[in-house]
């Protein structure tokens, strides 16, 4: 067993602090990565607090995972010692099923394994995630780093740039369409700077006034205050598609109204609680409310190979370890500029 220390939680109700674990031992398609960032999602905080009602304790979290490899299985082609190297959210799947087949592993139909709060298929228990010293990954879940990007604001970009850029894409986003981004956290921002770079006309909706000039430079268009009802309804029905990024309830029939015929509202934002809407928002001008769910391995390389086209990476926050409680309690009050990213050069050696 590989002796890993990390920060976790043993209950919803307690914090996340210093945790000492086994992962399996290496096999032969297996690689070894030794952590140096992990981001800090939204999902993190969700999970570790039980929020989704599916938390297997201990947990410790962590789906946004660079580092650099430090061994290899027999089986390992695709990486080499040394090699810089992402994991996101996905350490396994079926990869028999029409899903996988396409790539789409994040919609396997026997469902994916999760870095974190998933199950070890040798050792079983619970699969643990980056907020730690080393992980095990088979090589098919772990992507490339493309030369000269920055690690640790490429961190991010394996959860929050792979939520925003798969629906984008997959709706359209381009030159001639309308698009919103609702949110400036950690994916609302990543989404901002993609939806820009793929041409198209960008629009931030905001609750924080303070963060409209930021928004701009991050490619926004357009900033609209969204607790102002004018500013909302000059906007409305002009939107070929919006992507909702909010992580609390909020009222979605506002965005809905904004959408042309045949529009799409697409929520990757996953509040703790049932969002509601009035039937008539998308009975009027057939529009569609959509979900999205991270993104499969193969787009997961073509968004970091975009990314690296585009010189996108995260604006982030790095913090130590022990201030992750602090960043959760930030996180909820909105206050991420624009993700927070533990260095794990910070995590005491032994927990
Ligand atoms: P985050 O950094 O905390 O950002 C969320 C943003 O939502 C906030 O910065 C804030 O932006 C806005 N917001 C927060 N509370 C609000 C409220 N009550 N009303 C309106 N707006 C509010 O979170 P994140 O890491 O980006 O994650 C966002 C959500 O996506 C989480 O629920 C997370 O679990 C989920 N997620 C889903 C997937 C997927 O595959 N579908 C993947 C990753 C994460 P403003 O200050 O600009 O209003
Ligand atoms: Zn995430
Ligand atoms: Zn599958």
């Amino acid at each position: 067993m590989l002796e890993c220390v990390g920060y976790g939680a043993t209950a919803a109700s307690t914090p996340v602090a210093p945790f000492s674990f086994n992962r399996r031992d290496p096999g032969p398609d297996d690689v070894v990565i030794k952590i140096a960032y992990c981001g800090v999602c939204h999902s993190d905080l969700h999970q570790v607090r039980n929020e989704w009602r599916n938390t297997v304790y201990p947990c410790v979290p962590g789906h946004e995972i660079v580092g650099h490899i430090v061994a290899v299985g027999k089986n390992v082609t695709k990486f080499h010692e040394g090699e810089a190297a992402g994991v996101g959210c996905m350490v396994g799947s079926c990869r028999t099923c029409a899903a996988c087949k396409e790539g789409l592993e994040n919609y396997c139909e026997v469902g994916f394994n999760a870095t974190y709060n998933g199950v070890d298929p040798i050792i079983g228990g619970p699969t643990f995630g980056g907020y730690s010293d080393s992980i095990v990954v088979d090589q098919h879940f772990v992507l490339k780093i493309p030369e000269g990007m920055d690690l640790a604001a490429t961190a991010p970009l394996l959860c929050a740039g792979i939520t925003t850029y798969s629906p984008l894409k997959h709706w359209g986003a381009g030159p001639g369409k309308k698009v919103g981004i609702v949110g400036l956290g950690g994916l609302g921002h990543m989404g901002l700077k993609i939806a820009h770079a793929m041409g198209a006309h960008t629009v931030l909706f905001t609750t924080s006034a303070g963060k409209t000039e930021d928004a701009k430079k991050l490619g926004a268009d357009e900033v609209v205050i969204s607790k102002d009802p004018a500013a909302m309804a000059a906007q409305g029905e002009t939107f070929d598609f919006i992507l909702d990024t909010v992580a609390a309830d909020h009222p979605i029939d506002a965005y809905l109204g904004l959408l042309k015929r045949d529009g799409t509202l697409c929520q990757v934002g996953a509040p703790e609680n049932p969002l509601s809407i009035a039937v008539f928002s998308v009975i009027w001008r057939r529009r569609s409310f959509a979900g999205s769910l991270i993104g499969g391995i193969p787009e997961t390389q073509e968004m970091l190979d975009f990314c690296a086209k585009h010189g996108l990476v995260a604006d982030i926050e790095m913090i130590a370890m022990d201030k992750i409680e602090d960043a959760y309690a930030r996180m909820l009050k909105s206050d991420v500029k624009y993700r927070f990213v533990i260095d794990m050069a910070t995590l005491p050696k032994a927990a």
